[in-house]
């Protein structure tokens, strides 16, 4: 078995490295010339990417949601399926999307793109930090994000559209510790009732025989796709509902939201001005799906009480190998900080050979764990050295030793301390300090890296509370959302 490149079992170090900080200020905006990556600058990938950001700016505007990641697009698809019905049929609800970039050019065009709903994994941490009602939530959100994603794209017949595949998802132990740890977390979630029927455990010689590495594994459902395609689709659709007139801005940054004049009466309805250097909107809601970059507009939201932007690395690499050697499985390691799978065959790939998406190595990286790195213009020297070692270390034979990867590329995390998002009306730094000069200003971010299976859900739980205040009605808790999400709970 080859040495593995990146240090391992360091994740207590990781959290420990997050609280340290005392330097850290607000996220800057999103840098303008970030790293191209294999999702966004593959010709033909992007067709909303400059969408809107030429002409006139919309100047008012129901809800104003900032950011086109996949929790702002979903917000908008939530708000058009919830505002269905007689009492708000007269009038579309005007909801727009301003994104400082190219359309989804964050983290949701950036990421490793797997939609792996956690089966079981950490449910001891979760059940200890929050109690095991709230642990089950967890898991149930994500199964909820993960089988309504899955059926919107069976539904309307995307599946080639955005590559989906239903590959499953294998979690490699690489030291007895995670195989101790990962062990534990199933028999507690098996004791609270937790259905793991699908979950299949494979010992090293099963692994050797079945995918070519040394290194235990198991496997639980799992879908892996292209997040930026899925988005756009979900844009569309969003688009075309009746009860919303939805405009899109990007290359618009906002750069701050204030109350609007004369607003410090609360009942006046456009509360808020949202302000970008092509001139300001006026908006009665204002949706922050910014993720890492949250603590720009909300800087209360910077440092280890808020949101911690920390980036991310992958590199689309040849292996060296076909997919039926490979498996159409994603897979990921080392307590989740390396993730990776093989992309369907296409005509473009003339060797045969799949082309492989692997993410991670910060563990290796100079400053450590690349937490409070917002650039996504550079890369790390660090983490690409060990990408590089990564695959033909854990596969041997299965990918070319010193093989340069065909594309690599940096995007940024939204990191919390405790790994949840924060859901629902801006806060202040503690749940008990919503202040009313928030008031109509709501938040979902901070999926810590693992936002595919949950951004979808916590969009819809986000809308859900608007368009509650919006019909004058009160906000029903959906019973698969974590109560500890949620900011005013
Ligand atoms: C390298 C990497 C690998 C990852 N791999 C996975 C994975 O395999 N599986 C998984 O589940 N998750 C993964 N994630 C995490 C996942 O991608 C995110 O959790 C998810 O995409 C967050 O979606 P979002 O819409 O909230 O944020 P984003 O997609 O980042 O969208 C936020 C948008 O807001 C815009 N914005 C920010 N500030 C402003 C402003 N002031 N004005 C206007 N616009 C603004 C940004 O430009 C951006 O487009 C990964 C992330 C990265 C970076």
């Amino acid at each position: 078995m080859s040495a593995l490149p990146v240090p391992l079992n360091v994740y207590a170090d990781h959290q420990a490295t997050l609280q340290l900080h005392t330097d850290y200020g607000p996220a800057p905006l999103p840098v303008p010339n970030s790293t191209r990556s294999f999702w966004i600058d593959t010709p033909g990938a992007n067709p909303l990417a400059s969408e809107g950001s030429e002409g006139s700016l919309t100047a008012d505007a129901d809800v104003c949601i900032i950011g086109s990641g996949i929790t702002g697009v979903s917000a908008a698809y939530h708000m058009g399926k919830l505002l269905k019905g007689p009492e708000t049929s007269v009038q579309p609800l005007k909801v727009v999307i301003l994104e400082a970039r190219d359309f989804c050019s964050g983290a949701t065009g950036r990421n490793g793109g797997h939609l792996t709903p956690i089966a079981f994994r950490d449910f001891r941490p979760a059940a200890t930090a929050h109690g095991t009602d709230e642990a089950l939530r967890w898991l149930a959100l994500e199964r909820h994000t993960a089988t309504e994603i899955v059926k919107i794209i069976q539904e309307h017949e995307l599946e080639q559209t955005v590559d989906l595949v239903e590959g499953g998802h294998i979690d490699l132990m690489f030291t007895p510790e995670e195989v101790a740890d990962m062990k534990a977390d199933y028999e507690a979630a098996k004791e609270a009732g937790v259905d793991l029927n699908n979950v299949r455990w494979f010992d090293e010689a099963e692994m050797k025989a079945q995918h070519g590495t040394a290194y235990p594994g198991v496997r639980a459902p799992g879908h892996n796709l292209w997040p930026l395609k899925f988005v756009t689709e979900l844009y569309k659709l969003a688009a075309s509902s009746p009860q919303l007139s939805l405009a899109l801005h990007t290359r618009t940054p906002v750069t701050a939201v204030s109350l609007a004049e004369g607003t410090e009466d609360s009942s006046l309805s456009r509360r808020w001005t949202v302000t970008t250097p092509r001139g300001s909107l006026a908006c009665s809601y204002v949706l922050h799906a910014t993720n890492a970059y949250a603590s720009h507009l909300l800087p209360h939201l910077r440092g280890p009480a808020g949101i911690i932007p920390t980036r991310g690395q992958i590199i689309a690499t040849r292996a060296n190998t076909t997919t039926e050697v490979l498996s159409r499985s994603s897979f990921s390691g080392n307590e989740g900080f390396e993730y990776w799978f093989p992309r369907p065959i296409k005509e473009s790939d003339v060797s045969g050979y799949p082309l492989v998406i692997l993410g991670g190595g910060r563990e290796a990286a100079t400053p450590a764990y690349e937490l409070y790195v917002a650039d996504d213009s550079a890369v790390s020297a660090d983490v690409s050295d060990v990408l590089r070692k990564f695959l033909p270390a854990v596969f041997p034979g299965k990918y070319e030793e010193g093989h340069e990867p065909e594309m690599e590329w940096t995007g940024i995390m939204g990191f919390t301390a405790s790994g949840d998002p924060f859901v629902g009306p801006v806060a202040g730094t503690s749940k008990e300090d919503i202040a009313e000069s928030f008031k109509g200003q709501y938040i979902s971010a901070g999926y810590t890296g693992h936002g595919m299976p949950r951004a979808f859900a916590c969009a819809e739980a986000v809308s859900q509370m608007i368009a509650a205040d919006f019909m004058g009605r009160d906000w029903v808790i959906p019973e698969w959302l974590p109560r500890h999400y949620v900011t005013d709970l």
